[in-house]
């Protein structure tokens, strides 16, 4: 079942999400949630969702960067991006941390902030510890773009959006983000 994407401005976008009980994850209502939330996030599309998009403060959101995305996007920008397919998974309760020093900058978007994009700098590595759909515990070592998919989505687990972080003045429609910017590169 396809799920309303909520839209900046919806206070949920701002609060802090509770942390799910291993119990709670593994319940009928949570497996379908997840389930509804994969097909709004293939729907959209996107390359991931967090539970308070859809309306709900839970620590919980999916994460996929499916091949027939990437086919959309050229070899150079892939390469620059550092951006390769990652499976479907699930993140619940999760805390991250840099690994290193090194920040790069991207354009970014979210399925909240519908239309419109923004230069937001980041870690370039990251190390997330989590519990999976399973409610296992699970460690995730990313760089390059999947690190910057899980540092959006768990800045929305603690209510903060990318235009909290983005360099004001980069900000966007995305049609002129494809019209004046997305040939260029970006300062890294
Ligand atoms: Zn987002």
């Amino acid at each position: 079942m396809r799920l309303k994407i909520v839209q900046t401005g919806e206070p949920v976008l701002r609060e802090p999400a509770r942390p799910l009980t291993p119990k709670e994850i593994l319940s009928a209502d949570i497996q379908r949630l997840i389930a509804d939330m994969r097909d709004t996030m293939r729907d959209a599309p996107g390359v991931g969702l967090a539970a308070p998009q859809i309306g709900l403060g839970h620590q919980l959101a999916v994460i996929e960067d499916r091949e027939d995305l990437l086919k959309a996007v050229s070899p150079d920008e892939l390469a620059d991006k550092e951006r390769t397919g990652v499976a479907f998974h699930v993140i619940v309760n999760p805390r991250i941390t840099p690994v290193g020093d090194e920040k790069i900058e991207f354009f970014e978007g979210c399925l909240s902030v519908a239309g419109f994009m923004a230069a937001v700098a980041r870690a370039h590595r990251v190390r997330v510890e989590c519990l999976d759909e399973n409610a296992k515990p699970r460690v995730i070592e990313a760089s390059g773009w999947y690190a910057r998919i899980l540092q959006h989505e768990i800045d929305h687990l603690n209510g903060t959006l990318y235009i909290d972080r983005m360099h004001p003045r980069s900000f966007t429609t995305l049609d002129n983000y494809s019209r004046h910017w997305r040939s260029k590169p970006t300062t890294k």
